[in-house]
């Protein structure tokens, strides 16, 4: 039956997508001219500019709903123009500010519509909407029976999120998604997001024009102006080597982090606990066990003072059945001294890939260097 026919999926992941002389014209005016961009598979990218700088456009252009005049754009190297538009935009969730939930129809019919035209039986939509509404911290019970206007900006917001995840797409397209909301939610739901976002492992195109959102969201951020690209990089490098005035006048570097050559890694530490040390000799087992009753998500292997390396409750959970000794599973670990500068160790960190790095001061671990929160403090 036509009506079970369920779309196959254009792509399960996102390798990469990539942008090349990417130009769209209004009369003479240009929206977007000759962009060079490549977004990573399972990356945030921020898009961010003034006003009228092009990035909607560009975002509308990944997924059809506006065509350029010359350029290409492709998903893992196939040619969007040679997929018919709306099964592309099937597999691509997409999120606007004010996200045009249908007012005549619950939060639950809101979240299963595309289910529902895809062909889902009702008990399948019902599981699926719940876990969605549980997902984005809204109680189902409560929720899914009602209508939009019964529900606070924040929550509509939530909503929208919810259903733009119903199809589980690998790409999320997000235009400005907390912008209509009051700073306090806004900062709320960024959280969430954060949590969510590294829950969900998508690749996710999100425009926003708060500066503060971009440093806090995005593993690299995107700075057009003037229907152009002017940079593009992790947060750090905007920050420390900012191509122009422009750049550096939106990541602020005048005011913030003119003392940053100063900074010191002692000064955006957290401070060491003991609870983070765990002995060579424990079996992996028994670590995962401690590390969620003292709910870390990291901790550090010593042999009485000496330092093996680290462990991840990721990397545990894989060989969870093992009964391995959690020296012979850790990991390697950057180390830092407390004077070392902190544009130094952030680079170094970038540069390994590793988001943690351990302060030692005369062999003894006395902090914590979280890349993300260093960022945070900073702004
Ligand atoms: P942003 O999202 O960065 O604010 P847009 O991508 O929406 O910018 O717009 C880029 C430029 O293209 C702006 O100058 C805008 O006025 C122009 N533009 C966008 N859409 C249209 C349209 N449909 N007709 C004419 N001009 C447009
Ligand atoms: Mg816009």
């Amino acid at each position: 039956m036509v009506q079970n026919m369920q779309t196959k999926r254009l792509f399960e992941r996102i390798d990469s997508i990539k942008l090349k002389g990417v130009t769209k014209k209004y009369d003479s005016v240009y929206a977007v001219k000759d962009l060079d961009l490549e977004i990573y598979g399972g990356e945030l990218l921020i898009l961010i500019g003034p006003s009228g700088s092009g990035k909607t456009t560009t975002l509308r252009m990944i997924n059809r709903m506006i065509e350029q005049d010359s350029g290409s754009v492709t998903i893992n190297d196939i040619d969007t123009k040679d997929v018919d538009p709306v099964r592309l935009r099937r597999n691509i969730g997409y999120v606007i500010q004010n996200i045009g939930l249908f007012p005549h129809m619950t939060i639950g019919e809101n979240i299963g519509l595309v289910p529902k035209i895809e062909g889902w039986n009702k008990k399948e939509i019902k599981y699926k909407v719940k876990e969605l509404l549980a997902f984005v911290s809204l109680s189902p019970d409560m929720f899914m029976d009602r209508y939009p206007k019964q529900l606070s900006g924040g929550q509509q917001q939530r909503v929208g999120l919810a259903r733009a995840m119903a199809m589980d797409p690998p790409l999320f397209l997000m235009d400005e998604p907390f912008g209509a909301l009051d700073p306090i939610l806004r900062k709320q739901l960024q959280k969430e997001f954060l949590k969510v976002k590294s829950e969900i492992n998508r690749t996710i195109v999100f425009v926003t024009h708060d500066i503060e959102e971009a440093l806090i969201l995005g593993d690299r951020i995107a700075i057009m102006d003037q229907a152009e690209l002017v940079q593009v990089g992790a947060p750090e490098e905007l920050i420390f080597n900012p191509a122009n005035e422009m750049v550096a006048d939106i990541v602020d570097n005048q005011r913030k982090f003119k003392h940053m050559d100063t900074l010191k890694v002692k000064d955006l530490m957290s401070q060491y606990d003991d609870e983070y040390t765990f002995e060579a000799s424990m079996k992996s087992f028994d670590a995962i066990e401690e590390m969620t009753k003292r709910d870390l998500e990291n901790a550090f292997v010593f042999d009485g003072h000496e330092l093996l390396g680290q462990i991840t409750m990721v990397n545990l959970m894989k060989c969870r059945l093992s009964d391995k000794r959690i020296m012979d599973v850790a990991g390697p670990v950057k180390v830092f001294h407390p004077y070392d500068s902190v544009a130094f160790a952030l680079s170094e960190l970038k540069r390994s890939g590793e988001t943690l790095g351990l302060v030692i001061n005369s062999k003894r671990p006395v902090g914590i260097l979280v890349s993300d929160e260093v960022l945070l403090k900073l702004i």
